[in-house]
């Protein structure tokens, strides 16, 4: 399942977020894997543990992989943690290959290792490319360790052949654990985006204008501008009634056509009723939404669907500040009260009388 990059990227971030907290834990084991894999070294070979202990191989690795591993808890791209995180799988498996004595038999317990660290981190990356590279970096380490324990033919080949099917098999976890993500991830995707949308209409659904809507006032600070439409369908029963409610919603969403023409940074656009429609516009003087309004109502009057059509009555107020959105919209649709009750077919801008 290839993503396009932008999806890609979002993906990658997605599944950051969701491993997060277990992936800073699970980098807090390299540190610690080194002294338990140092000490169980000291306890099966022959040399003494003092010796273990005076090697600064162990005391350095252990310091230069706690380090990293602290600072990896402070990261937040994906991208950057899953590029150390191959470093440090890295740095462990090399520590751990410099820390065997030759003729001592450590490779017995080092290559095991080698083998199955992939394995165990393979599932975890979210790229291909960065797990292709993390089996390559950690093999090429196992090879480290065989050069430094003066390994034999038959212990080279047997690690080339380990190494390959380790390889394989760590692919193929991850492949398989990458492909279950991704469709999760797709489905929620999928979710997420109908949980924000109306269904017919394919603007914003009223829970999700409101939700946006209030967050874009709070972002407001004084003096900014932001005007508020209420746009209401004129005797839009009668289509109904006339021409059945199949003809009703494809005139409905032709008009929800011209509101989603009208999107863009800074508008929000939601459907808050049946055949209702609110619009917010960041940045913009109640004139120029009506202006913005006056071509719109055009664009709906001229739509035709089996020879029906219908008109558009809007009341517009711009943002006062400290007001909440509730009550800037109760202000817009007061203005849009006064539009039907002037004859429908209009545009009315919010005027204090119309408190009255
Ligand atoms: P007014 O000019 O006063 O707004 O008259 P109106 O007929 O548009 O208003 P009213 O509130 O009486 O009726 C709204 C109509 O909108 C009634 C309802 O059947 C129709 N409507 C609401 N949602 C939908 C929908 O999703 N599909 C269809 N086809 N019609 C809808
Ligand atoms: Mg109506
Ligand atoms: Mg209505």
């Amino acid at each position: 399942m290839v993503f396009p990059p932008e999806r890609e990227a979002a993906y990658v971030q997605r599944m950051f977020g969701w491993q997060r907290v277990r992936l800073r834990r699970l980098v807090l084991l390299a540190p610690l894997l080194l002294l338990i894999f140092v000490a169980v070294e000291a306890l099966l070979m022959p040399a003494p543990l003092s010796e273990w202990l005076r090697d600064p191989v162990v005391w350095a690795g252990f310091v230069i992989l706690l380090a990293i591993a602290l600072w990896m808890r402070g990261i937040e791209s994906a991208d950057l943690f899953a590029w150390v995180g191959v470093g440090l799988q890295t740095l462990f498996l090399v520590a751990c290959a410099l820390t065997t004595r030759p003729g001592h038999g450590g490779l017995a317990l080092l290559l095991p290792m080698f083998i199955a660290t992939p394995l165990v981190t393979a599932p975890f990356f979210a790229r291909t490319r960065t797990v292709v590279i993390a089996i390559v970096s950690a093999y090429a380490a196992g090879a480290l360790a065989l050069w430094h324990s003066s390994a034999g033919s038959t212990v080279w080949l047997a690690y080339g052949i380990q190494a390959l099917a380790g390889g394989i098999t760590a692919m193929a976890m991850h492949g398989t654990v990458d492909y279950s993500r991704r469709a999760y991830f797709l489905a929620e995707e999928e979710l997420a985006q109908r949980a924000r949308l109306d269904a017919l209409t394919s603007v914003l659904n009223r829970r999700h204008f409101i939700e946006m809507g209030e967050a874009a006032l709070a972002r407001l600070h004084p003096g900014d501008l932001l005007t508020a439409c209420f746009i209401d369908l004129d005797h839009f029963k009668r289509v109904n009634d006339e021409g059945g409610h199949r003809l009703g919603d494809q005139l409905l969403s032709a008009v929800a056509q011209c509101l989603l023409d009208l999107e863009g940074p800074g508008r929000l656009i939601g459907r808050v009723g049946g055949e209702e429609f609110a619009m917010l516009l960041s940045g913009m003087r109640a004139a120029d939404a009506e202006q913005i309004t006056k071509d719109l109502c055009a664009r709906i009057a001229g739509l035709k669907v089996e020879d029906f059509s219908c008109t558009a009555s809007v009341g517009i107020a711009e943002w006062h500040h400290g007001e909440s959105l509730s009550d800037l919209l109760h202000r817009a649709d007061l203005a849009l009260l006064h539009a039907k009750r002037t004859g429908r077919n209009r545009i009315v801008r919010w005027q204090e009388h119309l408190a009255a």
